[in-house]
């Protein structure tokens, strides 16, 4: 069948609704639904009909939250259309912002080799601006100014409608911050929205090369932009207003982080024609999760009123599972997984990836991993500790910035003490403070002829050492192009510096040190195989296949959070964060530590927060709680905890009050006890089938 044959097939087996949003081509829409309604499908489906109505690939946009979605959306679209989806832009708001910048940040003084920073970076950065050796006070620092800077306010700004002394110090921070990062040649993730803002703002001429560029753009979890994502939307589709934008205000979940429900409102002020879509019928879950979810979203107040209805039937009660403390909790959800996988009666078998385990906070991963490690399951976490914020990935990305980007002086420092190369603090502030006084990056700094009035010979002479090495790599990683060459440049360059026994040196442990070895050549053959000429999904941005020198692959990995975001349809349990799973689903979910003081999360303990503020994030909280829920297509159970880990004490566990508001029938609730004998069965007969195993392959 012909691609526009079975695309016209697709979009016919959608509901009217969503035939309504997908076919509705010329002008502003916003389709507004609860969970699983069918949203993000509307979305990839969109893409198709722009295409086959006539839009070039490249005029189209598809903004997605994360880079996993993109990639995911990315291979739904190819399904749909075929090759012609790849270049189609499908990415995060951040990596349209770099993709801008890197075309025209040029007009706003930036090199297209500007470096990102990550947010170590900016801690340090923020240190040297405020002067404080402090890391937690720098980090609440940053955390202010990163709200600041989404509501789009700059250090002026801010200094102005501060409300008091200590806020408007913090402004005069900020505006040495800023002034550091332009400096280096820097932007952090905030700036990768805020600049492209400002470019679109104030140069006609960009502005209207983007407009005309993109004829239409698409936006996936609409609730969770904020306002200057929604600025930057705005200007880049201009009057004529040709989005469509997907949300579910229930679903708002980074509120937080400065995510705003305000954008919604606005959009059909700012856009009188904005046709609005309501989708009612959820495709994902049974009855029985989906009236769980309605009911805990039922106290919060109601933007825009839904309903929502499953024909998938009423199916297997939501179960709440009683545990004693963490282990148990992790025991009894393996013990789930494991019993749900055998199958039985009317279930059918099931795959390790059908399942997830969610949570609230990072930290409560650690007693699942546990379990699922001794009951030899596979697993991965997402959300966790990412493999580009290992200290050996992070030396290796610093020099490569470095490489690119001269004056990028964060990375200028990493790489100049890792490993060690003689060059102690006291010449390195020395020559910090040269720097500043002549207004020079560090390396600019190591060219300047009066450097020698404040420095010895001999450290000027390892000084301007490293400054020709780092100049030798540059030359050659620029003329390196293609995977082989790239791993012998690499693994040549490292062996070089001796960064191997660096590590051995610096770890105690030989294990360890092994380790973090095998990390580096991970990484060294990730990023040669990026300059191999396949596709580049690089933060989630899709070009055509071409091969690429080492340089340029160095500026595209600054977005890329795991390795592991695209390795996909690993046949694996998940294990993730609430906020790491919106937009996700899995066929049986367990939502774990649901007791007060997790889920919701402590409400109690904030300082100096009103009555309103605690209501404000109780309502968020519930969002998080329906998120949760809602993920879960067949079974989902919900875990709580008789005592909880609370520091080093344990104190005792009080059911969520989310649990009581799913309001359960009582009679259901309870575990099957069946369940657990199944499971014990299943586990019985694996070990038979090991031990079978092992007296085979026995030698005789
Ligand atoms: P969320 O709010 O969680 O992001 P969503 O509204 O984006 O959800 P989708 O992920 O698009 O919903 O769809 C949920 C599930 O329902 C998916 O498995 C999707 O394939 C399926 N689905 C969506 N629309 C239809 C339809 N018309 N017919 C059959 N299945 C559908
Ligand atoms: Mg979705």
């Amino acid at each position: 069948m012909s691609f526009a044959a079975s695309l016209a097939q697709s979009i016919a087996g959608l509901n009217v609704a969503q035939q309504e949003a997908v076919n509705y081509l010329h002008g502003p829409c916003l389709v507004l639904a609860g969970a699983g309604s069918g949203k993000t499908r509307v979305i990839t489906h969109k893409i198709g009909r722009l295409i086959q109505a006539g839009l070039k690939p490249e005029q189209v946009a598809a903004i997605t939250f994360t880079n996993k979605a993109a990639a995911e959306m990315r291979e739904r679209a190819k399904g749909l259309i075929g090759k012609s989806a790849q270049g189609v832009l499908i990415c995060t708001f951040h990596a349209l912002g770099v993709r801008m910048l890197r075309q025209d940040g040029a007009v706003l003084g930036l090199k297209p080799q500007f470096s990102i920073l990550d947010s170590d970076d900016v801690t340090s950065i923020l240190k040297d601006a405020g002067g404080s050796t402090d890391a937690a006070t720098a980090r609440q620092w940053q955390w202010t100014i990163s709200l600041w800077k989404n509501q789009g306010l700059n250090a002026a700004q801010a200094e102005a409608q501060a409300s008091d002394a200590q806020e408007r110090a913090l402004a005069r921070i900020m505006a040495r911050y800023e002034e550091r990062l332009s400096a280096y040649q820097s932007v952090d993730f905030d700036d990768l929205i805020g600049l492209p803002l400002k470019l679109l703002r104030d140069h006609a001429e960009v502005r209207e090369r983007w407009q005309t560029a993109l004829r239409h753009v698409l936006v996936d979890e609409y609730q969770d932009t904020n306002a200057t994502q929604y600025e930057l939307l705005k200007l880049l589709v201009g009057e004529r207003g040709r989005f469509t934008a997907v949300g579910d205000d229930d679903q708002s979940i980074y509120g937080w982080r400065g995510a705003t429900l305000d954008n919604l409102k606005k959009l059909p002020e700012d856009f009188a024609a904005l046709k609005v879509v309501k989708l009612e019928q959820n495709y994902r879950s049974t009855s029985a999760i989906l009236r769980a979810a309605n009911n805990v979203i039922g106290p919060n107040p109601k933007l825009y009123p839904k309903t929502l209805f499953s024909e998938l039937g009423e199916g297997e009660p939501v179960r709440v599972i009683d545990c004693d403390n963490e282990e148990h909790e992790a025991e009894r959800a393996v013990a789930r997984i494991q019993s749900l996988r055998a199958g039985h009666g009317d279930s059918p078998h099931r795959e390790w990836r059908d399942f997830a385990i969610l949570y609230r906070a990072n930290h409560q991963a650690k007693p699942f991993e546990k379990a699922l490690r001794r009951a030899q399951i596979p697993y991965k976490v997402s959300g966790g500790q990412s493999f580009f914020d290992r200290a050996e990935v992070k030396d290796l990305c610093a020099w490569l910035r470095l490489m690119v980007n001269n004056d990028d002086d964060p990375a200028f420092m990493r790489a100049i003490t890792s490993p060690k190369r003689g060059i102690g603090h006291a010449t390195l502030a020395a020559l910090g403070s040269f720097a500043s006084s002549y207004k020079l990056s560090l390396f600019e700094s190591l060219l300047s002829n009066s450097l020698g009035s404040v420095l010895s010979g001999k450290t000027l002479g390892s000084l301007q050492e490293f400054g020709r090495y780092v100049n030798d790599l540059e030359f050659r990683a620029r003329h390196t192009v293609g995977a082989e060459p790239a791993l012998t440049f690499l693994m040549d360059w490292l062996k070089d510096m001796g960064y191997e026994q660096h590590l051995y040196d610096a770890e105690d442990s030989e294990q360890v040190a092994a380790a973090r070895w095998s990390n580096v050549i991970d990484f060294c053959e990730w990023m040669a195989q990026r300059c191999g000429g396949q596709i580049d999904d690089t933060a989630g941005v899709t070009t055509a296949a071409e091969t690429k020198t080492l340089l340029e692959v160095v500026q595209t990995i600054a977005l890329l959070s795991t390795i592991s975001e695209r390795e996909q349809d690993q046949n694996v349990v998940t294990l993730s964060t609430l906020h790491a799973s919106k937009g996700l689903e899995w066929p049986h979910v367990v939502l774990a530590g649901c007791v007060e003081g997790l889920l919701p999360f402590k409400l109690d303990d904030e300082q100096g927060a009103g009555s309103d503020d605690l209501q404000l994030r109780l309502q968020e909280e519930r969002r998080l709680m329906y998120v949760g829920i809602t993920r879960a297509q067949r079974s989902l159970a919900v875990s709580w905890l008789r005592r909880r880990k609370k520091g080093r004490d344990y104190i005792a566990g009080v059911p969520s009050r989310f649990i009581a508001e799913m309001a359960l029938d009582k009679s259901t609730v309870k575990e099957d006890p069946r369940e657990k004998l199944r499971a014990l069965r299943a586990e019985f007969a694996k070990r038979a089938a090991e031990n079978e195993k092992t007296q085979a392959d026995r030698p005789t």
